[in-house]
């Protein structure tokens, strides 16, 4: 297993490589007026030690040498000592390749090798920005009459958003909490901490539970970082370290801690990581990961790797605080109505249960009277519930919000196609019958809104190929039938 590791920190090194070759061909591309931007950006990132891979804010200050290498002053001491004790012998490394080991290999003859193809630069997604002083502050602190108000947030949601009315307002409430408190830490000492935000939701696939954390982010300007649960396991097993959703963030945010710092960090799929029902062996993915994910829901200092999913020696390091970094977890829990429907059922009177059993089988909308409790059968720990205080669930989107999904939105996919067409001067009519025939067929596939584009994609290609090769064509009507294959859609031409 370790050697597996490996190899994927060794696959990570030779990418690392190809993007140091692909700098050098680049470099004779650009302009010079490119050259001078980059360096008014190098001033910008902190230098980074080429020995020990920390930065200069944690090494303290570089020696800085030919060819963008930086050396810091802890490992330019271990070299004149290991010179000092005359340890290296250049003759004895020449003969190195006699070794056992290295048959075959010819000794390195340093006549011939040209040190100017080399590039020894650190990758610039492996470079971190500076930490803002108090007399250079590149990010303002956040300003509490700044955070747009929940009905604000909540009115640019609905742009976006069909349906899901008490999501929305949980989350617009949560959120603004949540950067209230922030500002509040950042600017004065308060004797009350607010607690964190950090949510769990609850919905079927394709309800907007990823689509309404993107919209979040993109309201109030703050980086964000998705990741599936399923991906994540303990430090030291193959897959990502739990530490890499904060890496992802990082990344979000161009490399800028201070901005990390206060950004969205979305796990998908989180019923997947419940503790399994029998465990035999050790259960890496689920419990553990539940188990390790529980500092940084709270808000601990982590280390984390700079453009890289993994540590390793390769690649530098930075440590990110996830005090302020609001968390949102979301998953479709596929058996949780089970769990309810057997409590609710076992709480009802017995003359009543079988009615109600009837009842509560029907109920699409049973998963709203989820519980802690209910959580915690299903596998999810107390700890971990217990770190995200705001859980809420959505709904399982019906055949009417499916219709709104396509027409209503601010970019809802109707427009962009009618948008597409117009440049053509050509008017695209989807008729009611059309609409319910795709959120039929759409629901028929169970995943909700996320059929929709594939959907309209697939008979859309045959219209988008067609229309133009006829100039008088000036309006096409999509109906049912069409979309049912049973018949064509309605073309008429200009002037009629
Ligand atoms: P999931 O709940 O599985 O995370 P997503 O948020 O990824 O689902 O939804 C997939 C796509 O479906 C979104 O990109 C969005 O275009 C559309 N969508 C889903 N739910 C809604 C909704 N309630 N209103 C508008 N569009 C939606």
């Amino acid at each position: 297993m370790a050697d597996e590791k490996e190899n994927i920190n060794s696959d990570e090194v030779s990418k690392d490589k190809n993007i140091v070759n692909n700098k050098v061909e680049d470099k004779d591309i650009l302009s010079n007026k490119a050259h001078e931007e980059d360096k008014d950006d190098e001033d910008d990132y902190e230098k980074i030690c080429y020995m020990c891979r920390r930065s200069e804010s944690k090494a303290g200050k570089m020696i800085s040498m030919p060819n963008n290498i930086n050396i810091c002053s802890d490992c330019m001491q271990r070299t004149f000592d290991t010179l000092n004790s005359g340890d290296i012998n250049y003759e004895e490394m020449l003969k190195l390749s006699n070794l056992p080991g290295a048959k075959g290999l010819t000794p390195i003859n340093l006549d011939n090798f040209n040190f100017d193809n080399i590039n020894l630069e650190i990758p610039k997604k492996q470079r971190l920005k500076k930490k803002s002083t108090e007399e250079k502050r590149v990010l303002d602190p956040i300003d509490i009459k700044k955070i747009p108000a929940p009905h604000e947030i909540k009115r640019q949601l609905d742009e976006y958003v069909i349906g899901q009315e008490h999501a929305k307002k949980i989350m617009s409430v949560a959120v603004y909490n949540h950067y209230k408190r922030v500002a509040s830490n950042t600017n004065t000492m308060e004797e009350i901490e607010i607690e964190k935000s950090n949510m769990l939701m609850i919905g079927p696939t394709g309800s907007g539970k990823t689509y309404l954390v993107k919209i979040l982010a993109k309201l109030l300007d703050v980086p964000l970082a998705i990741t599936d649960a399923t991906s994540l396991t303990e430090a030291g097993y193959i897959g990502d370290d739990i530490e890499s959703v904060v890496s992802k963030l990082l990344a979000a945010a161009g490399n800028d801690v201070e901005k990390a710092e206060r950004g969205i960090i979305f796990v998908d799929e989180i019923d997947k990581i419940a503790k399994k029902k029998e465990t035999r062996s050790r259960d890496v993915s689920g419990e553990s990961v539940q188990q390790g994910m529980l500092k940084l829901l709270e808000g601990s200092e982590v280390e984390v790797p700079v453009g890289s999913n993994s540590k390793n020696a390769m690649v530098p390091l930075t440590t990110v605080n996830t005090k302020n970094i609001l968390f949102i977890c979301g998953g479709a829990f596929p058996e949780l109505e089970d769990v309810i429907k057997e409590r609710i059922n076992k709480q009802s009177s017995i003359g009543f249960a079988a009615d109600l059993k009837d009842k509560h089988d029907k109920d699409i909308n049973i998963l709203s009277q989820v519980t802690l409790e209910d959580l915690k059968i299903f596998g999810m720990i107390p700890e971990f519930l217990g770190r995200l205080p705001i859980v809420f669930t959505l709904q399982g989107l019906t055949k009417e919000m499916l219709v709104e999904v396509m027409k209503e939105p601010k970019n809802a996919i109707l427009k962009q196609y009618q948008k597409l067409l117009e440049l053509d001067e050509v008017n695209l009519i989807f008729d009611d019958s059309a609409l319910e025939a795709i959120a039929e067929k759409a629901i028929a596939k169970k995943t909700g809104a996320r059929a929709i584009r594939s959907i309209i994609e697939e008979f859309m290609l045959d219209i988008m190929y067609e229309i133009p090769k006829d100039n008088n064509i000036g309006k096409v009507t999509i109906t049912g039938d069409y979309i049912n294959k049973k018949g064509g859609p309605i073309i008429e031409l200009r002037g009629m």
